[in-house]
C-alpha cells in the first residue's frame, strides 16, 4: 500500500491543440499566450506547470518530455500513471494514442509499447519478462450496470483493487500489446451498444504489468505502468444531457474531483490524508498514484475562445495538483 511521500513524484504538463477548421471558419480567437516553457497566460491569468507545450509540439518530443522517463522507472521496478485530463475534443485521445500505427503521429502508449520491448531485448539475456497488457473502459454507467456486465472492482488479499472481466493478456510483442487496445476498442463498442445509452463518455485505462525474474538469482522485480484517457471533464449543462445519460455525466464530474482530490492531496504531502477511496478510479490506481511512483497528468486544451470558460477551470484543476 502506498503513502504519499517524500518521494511523491507528481508532474503536471500543459499542452494545447491547434484551432481547428471549424473554429477557424466561425472566426475563434486563439486565447493562450505562452509565456517561456512553463507559462500560459489565458485571459489575462497566469498558469505556471512543470512545463507546457504549444500548439506546434510534436508527438515525439510528447513522449520524450516524460513517457519515456517513466518506462525506465518501470522496468526498474516503479509503478506509474499517465492521465490525460480535459474537456471533450481537446486532445486527450491524440495524447494518449494519436493515430495508432503512423510513425510521425502515434501518441504517447504506441511509443512505449515499442520501447518496453527495445528495452527488454537489449537487457541481461538473463532476465526472464512476463508482460501483461489490460485494458478497461470505465463508464461510471458501467460501474452501475456492472451486474449485466461481467465487469467489477474487487480486491485482492492484499487490499489492492482490481477489475475483472476486462481484457487482459500475456503479450510477447509491441503488435501483441496493441491487439489488446483494438480488442478492448470493439469491446467497449459492443458495451456502448448493449447499454442502450448514447453517451460515449468513458475513463479508458490500459494497464501494462511487467514482472522481470533472474534465472540463476531467482531475484524478482515487477512495476505496473497506468496510461488513462479521462472522460471528458466538460461541465454537465453544456450537454444538454437528461436522465441517465445526466446522471451518467455527474457521475465522471464525481470521479474526476474524487481523482483532483486525491492528486492535491498527493502534492500537499506526507501528513494529508489521501481520499483513495471516495471513487472507483481512485480505488483501482492507489498503488500507481503518489509515494513510491511516478505520475504525470496531462492537462489538454483547446485554444479557442468559445471554449475559454472550460479552458480555464481544466487550468485550475491542474493547478490544485501543483
Ligand atoms: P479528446 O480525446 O480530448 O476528446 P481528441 O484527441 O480526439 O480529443 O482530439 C480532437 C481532434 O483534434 C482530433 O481530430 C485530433 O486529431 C485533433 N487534435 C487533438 N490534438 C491535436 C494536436 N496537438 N495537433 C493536431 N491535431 C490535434
Ligand atoms: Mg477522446
Amino acid at each position: 500500500m502506498t503513502e504519499a511521500g517524500a518521494e511523491c513524484n507528481i508532474k503536471v504538463l500543459c499542452r494545447f491543440r491547434p484551432l481547428n477548421q471549424y473554429e477557424i471558419l466561425r472566426g475563434d480567437k486563439f486565447l493562450p499566450v505562452f509565456q517561456g516553457d512553463d507559462t500560459v497566460i489565458v485571459g489575462g491569468k497566469p498558469f505556471v506547470f512543470d512545463q507546457v507545450f504549444p500548439t506546434n509540439t510534436t508527438q515525439d518530443q510528447i513522449y520524450n518530455s516524460c513517457a519515456k522517463q517513466i518506462v525506465k522507472d518501470v522496468l526498474d521496478g516503479y509503478n506509474g500513471t499517465i492521465f490525460a485530463y480535459g474537456q471533450t475534443s481537446s486532445g486527450k485521445t491524440h495524447t494518449m494514442e494519436g493515430k495508432l500505427h503512423d510513425p510521425d503521429n502515434m501518441g504517447i502508449i504506441p511509443r512505449i509499447t515499442d520501447d518496453i520491448f527495445n528495452y527488454i531485448f537489449a537487457m541481461d539475456e538473463n532476465l526472464e519478462f512476463h508482460i501483461k497488457a489490460t485494458i478497461t473502459y470505465a463508464f461510471q454507467l458501467f460501474f452501475k450496470l456492472l451486474s449485466k456486465t461481467n465487469l467489477s472492482v474487487h480486491e485482492d488479499k492484499n487490499k489492492v483493487p482490481y477489475v475483472k472481466g476486462c481484457t487482459e493478456r500475456f503479450v510477447s510483442s509491441p503488435e501483441e500489446m496493441m491487439d489488446v487496445i483494438d480488442e478492448g476498442k470493439s469491446n467497449r463498442h459492443v458495451a456502448v451498444t448493449n447499454m442502450n445509452e448514447h453517451s460515449s463518455r468513458s475513463h479508458s485505462i490500459f494497464l501494462i504489468n511487467i514482472k522481470q525474474e533472474h534465472v540463476e538469482t531467482e531475484q524478482k522485480l515487477s512495476g505496473k505502468l497506468y496510461l488513462v484517457d479521462l472522460a471528458g471533464s466538460e461541465k454537465v449543462s453544456k450537454t444538454g444531457a437528461e436522465g441517465s445519460v445526466l446522471d451518467e455525466a455527474k457521475n465522471i464530474n464525481k470521479s474526476l474531483s474524487a481523482l483532483g482530490n486525491v492528486i492535491s492531496a498527493l502534492a500537499e504531502g506526507t501528513k494529508t490524508h489521501v481520499p483513495y477511496r471516495d471513487s472507483k478510479m481512485t480505488r483501482i490506481l492507489q498503488d500507481s498514484l503518489g509515494g513510491n511512483c511516478r505520475t504525470t497528468m496531462f492537462i489538454c486544451c483547446s485554444p479557442s475562445s468559445y471554449n475559454e470558460a472550460e479552458t480555464k477551470s481544466t487550468l485550475m484543476f491542474g493547478q490544485r495538483a501543483k
